[in-house]
């Protein structure tokens, strides 16, 4: 019998559901209790103050946090959030889901995340490179190319990991892509790698549409969260032929039974910032957006927005989660019994962005670079792949689909650490 001392350092809402999550995937597989606690449980993390010069001459010191959930099945992988909610313990539960993931679609990476407080919409550009480059310097020792590689997530884009590979290399004194993913394509970004986490969920939506036997044509599409996920995805979908009818951001909420503009959109948020009083569509809250009649619901945001306040609402057939942990457990437990929605999960919907990320760090590692018709033909192959073991593994055991694919992750991950021994 193993014995965890747990702190309260990742005690949060969030914290606890992730690892809700595995206890139940843990009893549903009958994992050993001698490997469990070790499993679940992050291996390290690294908090770190962030001093910046404001341009008014002020300095201001933001907090930062690196979680490594597991390191045991090759580097950790995972994505930098610069958000005003951020906290350690959601750093921790996006750093569990990020091992998940990479194990259940066969990536050789362990999970890692990290995040900053901040609200980057209130950072001038400059501030928002000091703070990114502030943040790797003091992450230098903690990361690399064979350690831990972070990408982009909320809040985080291309350039700022341009800055922190530029960084990062900086400091080891010669030129080091392969520590960063989601880089600008002059720096040793991958084709296709921007767009690889929203074309990888319409990919999938298309598959379990095809599998529900509804025709794209009579497809609509509601999107929560109009960033760079949510703002591919919606293009994706609309490329086959679905019709986007809702997309909201965190200013608000917008409804076209006719089709949002996406173009529009597309350009509006790229001068605006935020879809604040954007007229392509009514004007809806972001509940009313959840709640809408639509054939695919899209959470493309943060964690926790299904709810057991809205679940019993909702009214789209399929469920596909773009986001990180947008359904909390006791959500989940009403979307069973309703048994009348499917649920694509977190960790198969929105892998594809790791997955172009993984072939960023081979292509920086190898110095040869793929076309992007390689790229996404080699990521379909690779959700095609992970779709078929999540199915297999539903129906052998008669999980729910998010029960197959954690049970999947958890299990490799735990196979790893058992064949590398030490312990029983
Ligand atoms: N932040 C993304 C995620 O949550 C991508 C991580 C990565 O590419 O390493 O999956």
């Amino acid at each position: 019998m193993s014995k965890v001392i747990v702190s309260s350092l990742y005690n949060s809402d969030v914290f606890r559901m992730a690892c809700r999550q595995f206890d139940k995937a843990a009893d549903a597989i009958n994992l050993p209790e001698t490997i469990r606690d070790r499993t679940k449980y992050p291996r390290r993390c690294l908090a770190v103050a962030l001093p910046i010069k404001r341009e008014d001459g002020s300095i201001t010191v933001f907090e930062g946090y690196r979680v490594q959930h597991n390191l045991s099945t090759g580097p950790s992988k995972g994505g930098i959030r610069f958000h005003q909610s951020v906290t350690i313990g959601e750093v921790a539960a996006l750093a569990m889901w990020m091992s998940w993931k990479c194990s259940l679609v066969g990536l050789p990476y362990g999970g890692a995340k990290g995040g900053v407080i901040c609200d980057p919409n209130q950072l001038s550009q400059s501030e928002l490179e000091h703070l990114a480059r502030r943040y790797m310097q003091e992450m230098v020792n903690f990361v690399g190319p064979h350690v831990d590689v972070p990408a982009p997530d909320v809040g985080t884009n291309e350039k700022i990991m341009g800055w922190m590979m530029d960084t990062y290399s900086n400091h080891v004194g010669h030129l080091s892509p392969a520590v960063v993913t989601g880089k600008p394509i002059a720096i040793g970004g991958s084709q296709g790698r921007r767009e690889a986490t929203g074309a990888g969920v319409a990919y999938l939506t298309r598959k379990y549409l095809e599998d529900m036997k509804i025709p794209l044509s009579k497809t609509t599409v509601a999107i929560q969260g109009f960033g760079n996920v949510g703002s591919e995805a919606a293009l994706a979908l609309a490329s086959y032929g679905a019709k986007i009818i809702a997309i909201s951001d965190y200013t608000g909420a917008y409804y076209n039974p006719k089709g949002i503009p996406l173009k529009k959109a597309l350009s509006y948020v790229q001068y605006q910032r935020v879809l604040r009083d954007f007229d392509g569509g009514e004007p809806i809250t972001n509940e009313e957006l959840l709640e809408l009649k639509c054939t695919v619901l899209v959470p493309a945001a943060l964690e926790r927005v299904i709810t057991e306040k809205n679940a019993a609402q909702l009214k789209c057939r399929l469920l596909a989660e773009a986001a990180n942990g947008p359904t909390t457990n006791a959500a989940d437990r009403i979307l069973e019994e309703r048994g009348d929605i499917e649920v694509i999960p977190d960790v198969l919907c929105n892998a594809g962005g790791v997955i172009v990320s993984y072939f960023e760090w081979l292509q920086n590692l190898s110095n040869f670079y793929w076309d992007r018709s390689e790229v996404l033909e080699k990521l379909f192959a690779i959700l095609d792949k992970a779709k078929d073991s999540v199915e297999a593994q539903k129906r052998k055991f008669k999980f729910s689909r998010r029960l197959a694919a954690l049970t999947l992750g958890i299990q490799r991950v735990a196979e790893a650490k058992q064949s590398r021994g030490l312990f029983p």
